[in-house]
């Protein structure tokens, strides 16, 4: 149908199935992204968790990394859940040799800042530009947010005050995985900016 925002999901690896079912109910056209043609056809990007680091050297295998930066620096919305949020930090801490990212967030990110003890977890946070009913988050391997520049706004923060949700700008940057706790305010923040730069 035309006028329907298309939206990608960058499937080089990673939850890509879960986003693009979440996104699927949110009446917009989802496509898979891998490569630059496919990435100038779409109007927002969500990139999924999984493992930085591949999500990294495939992006560079296929072309897509460079690309994608420069379309997050003309403002294409981009949401990142988990390994998303990594690949979108201007700074990473913990990476492997060489880790790269796009870029998008001025934040310093942590890989797997949980240590080896919490492989994962699951708790309830609040998010006040959501609303007063709480996220349900669940966090696999999940990195935080130790670093964010004063023009970026803390979305949540863990009782510790941990930051674990982010935006700026046309980005939006989480530490766990809306996708699978069937939480879609997220998905739908993010879809309102696609849709105002649609106009
Ligand atoms: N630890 C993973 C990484 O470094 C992220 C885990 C996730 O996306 N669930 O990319």
């Amino acid at each position: 149908m035309a006028g329907r925002p298309r939206v990608g999901v960058l499937a080089l690896q990673g939850d890509v199935r879960e986003h693009a079912a979440l996104l699927g109910e949110l009446n917009v056209d989802v496509l898979s992204v891998r490569n630059e043609r496919e990435l100038s056809i779409i109007d927002g990007l969500v990139i999924p968790g999984g493992e930085s680091s591949v999500i990294d050297k495939l992006s560079r295998l296929f072309g897509v990394a460079e690309p994608l930066s420069a379309a997050i620096r003309a403002g294409l919305p981009v949401l990142g859940t988990c390994a998303g949020l990594i690949m979108l930090a201007r700074e990473l801490s913990d990476g492997i040799s060489g880790q790269r990212t796009f870029g998008g967030l001025d934040v310093t990110v942590q890989r797997n800042a949980f240590g080896s003890q919490t492989e994962s977890f699951e708790t309830d946070l609040d998010v006040p530009v959501l609303g007063s009913t709480p996220v349900h988050a669940v966090f696999i391997r999940a990195p935080i947010v130790t670093r964010a520049a004063a023009d970026v706004t803390v979305l949540s923060q863990l009782d510790d005050r941990r930051i674990v949700a982010v935006e700026q700008g046309n980005v939006m940057g989480l530490s766990f995985h809306p996708e699978m706790s069937g939480e879609r305010r997220f998905h739908e923040r993010f879809l309102e900016r696609v849709r105002t730069r649609l106009g």
